[in-house]
């Protein structure tokens, strides 16, 4: 499943799933994205997931959501 990331909540939850919003690979709880999500970010982007819960942290998610989702990857037709 993915996230509606203009939601406050679902990005507030997604922080504790163990699933990456952007890629769907296993993350850890308590992390916005996976790890190689996160690499792929630039510093600008990434440095607003350490925003706290309300201060910041889900604009950030979503911009960071956007540019991961909008940046061209691996598969480009899609599995039917
Ligand atoms: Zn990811």
């Amino acid at each position: 499943m993915t996230i509606d990331v203009t939601d406050r909540r679902a990005v507030v939850a997604s922080r504790s799933s163990r699933e990456c919003p952007a890629c769907r690979r296993p993350k850890k709880a308590g992390f916005a994205f996976c790890r190689g999500c996160r690499d792929s970010l630039p510093r600008e982007l990434a440095v607003d997931l350490y925003l706290a819960i309300g201060r910041g942290y889900e604009e950030g998610v979503r911009k960071a959501f956007e540019h991961l989702t909008r940046e061209p990857q691996s598969q480009p037709g899609g599995t039917s």
